[in-house]
């Protein structure tokens, strides 16, 4: 079959690789009908999440038809057409019988790096790295799917791939960002990012009940997407963000903030990122936190900041002290894609959200190394790439 495979820094190829096999009873085969690139994915691409290896299929975000079974799979029948979240559970484990299905303790098949890496065992993702269990992931036209009687969600008829795609983790992404906010009636929140995440962040926040909305971007189109869902919108690379934040706010800042940038932020010149970037390039550090040192200082006091950005080892410089003085309350984490799925289904079929609308390239799997570039280096207005392996 063909997939995407990684095979150095910036260095992805469209390659024919050994069909997937089930492996264990629980198993299924999906034949890949949609799959897009995540930011996620960048991380990857740029050589930011280490432990990648040359070969490794990429891809987290992707739906299509179950072709076969396992013995052991009661849920599944060939046919059936399903969205799979990116987290890999087993549905059994403490952690899975909490919703804190990212944390499945017993499908990491690297779980003593990650126990090395972050004190305790995260659970598996596709096609990500030999941290989080090494499974090939699903810019392919056939991936495996471990575990398949757990998060594969059969789909409602009579709706496109590219409107239910974004539940394997986007959109569920960009709400539990705005869970994890704790907005209350009427809230200002602000979002740093106005990437596919932070859009999703945008809309849900307003599901959500916030008054007012503000995104923080540099990216023009990026921002024009955001105002057209009614947000109020920063260039962080020509306006003052303190500023403007401080003013729609009387002077307090924003009620609740939520960081959808992540590991590889801009910093428009401050002396921040380039100390970030010196400690990166000597070893000494690794992630890039402009946009969440930026959520700490203007929140207001008594906020919340929610994190849906992926970090992946030491931050240095984070103003700790704010949190501590203005009394924050910090959440983040990988989303648990479960919890939100029937929540976000029943939103698509009465028309609150159509996914789609951040979708502004389409290809097949050939293309998908020249997307990867385009999306990158945010050209031709790129904003979120569907793949289809199969057309
Ligand atoms: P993206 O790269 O398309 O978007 C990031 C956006 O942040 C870009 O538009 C960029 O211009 C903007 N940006 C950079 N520096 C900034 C700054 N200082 N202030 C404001 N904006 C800034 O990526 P995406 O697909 O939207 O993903 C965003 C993040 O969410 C990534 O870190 C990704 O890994 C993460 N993510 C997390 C989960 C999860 O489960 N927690 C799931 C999916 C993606
Ligand atoms: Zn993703
Ligand atoms: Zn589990």
């Amino acid at each position: 079959m063909r997939a995407l495979v990684w095979h150095g820094r910036t260095d992805v190829r469209c390659d024919t690789v050994p069909d997937p096999v089930i492996e264990e009873p629980r198993d299924a085969i999906v034949k890949v009908t949609a799959t897009a690139i995540c930011g996620s994915d960048l991380h990857l691409y740029d050589g930011y999440i280490p432990a990648m290896e040359n070969g490794d299929i990429l891809g987290h975000e992707f739906m299509g038809e179950v072709v076969e079974i396992g013995a052991g799979n009661t849920k599944l029948k060939a046919g059936d057409r399903v969205v799979v979240p990116f987290n890999i559970c087993c549905g059994e484990c403490f952690f899975c019988r909490k919703g804190l299905w990212s944390c499945c303790e017993r499908t990491n098949r690297d779980a003593d790096k990650a126990r090395e890496m972050f004190g305790h065992n995260t659970g598996g993702l596709f096609g990500y790295s030999h941290l989080t269990g090494h499974y090939p992931g699903g810019q392919a036209e056939y991936v495996r799917v471990p575990f398949a009687d757990v998060a594969p969600t059969k789909v409602p008829d009579g709706f496109s791939d590219e409107q239910l795609l974004f539940l394997t983790d986007i959109l569920p992404t960009g709400y539990q960002g705005a869970v994890y906010a704790d907005i209350e009636d009427g809230d200002t929140v602000a979002i740093w990012g106005a990437g596919p995440v932070g859009q999703m962040a945008l809309r849900s926040a307003q599901m959500l009940g916030a008054g007012h909305v503000i995104a923080i971007d540099r990216v023009p189109e990026r921002l024009t997407m955001a105002a057209e869902a009614g947000a109020e919108t920063i260039d962080f690379d020509h306006e003052d963000v303190y500023e403007r934040l401080n003013k729609a706010t009387n002077g307090r800042g924003p009620d609740r903030v939520i960081e959808a940038v992540g590991m590889e932020a801009h910093g428009s010149g401050s002396w921040d990122t380039w100390g970030d970037r010196a400690l990166a390039a000597t070893g000494l550090g690794t992630d890039r936190i402009h946009a969440l040192r930026e959520c700490v200082r203007n929140v207001r006091a008594g906020g919340t900041v929610s994190v849906s950005g992926v970090f992946g080892g030491y931050v240095n410089g984070f103003p700790f002290g704010a949190a501590v003085q203005k009394g924050l309350t910090i959440r983040a984490g990988q989303c648990n894609v479960l919890n939100y799925m029937e929540t976000l289904i029943r939103a698509i079929q009465d028309g609150k959200i159509d996914p789609a609308f951040a979708i502004t390239h389409r290809c097949g799997l050939e293309d998908g190394p020249k997307m990867y570039d385009t999306f990158k280096k945010k050209e031709d207005g790129c904003i979120k790439v569907v793949m289809h392996p199969h057309r």
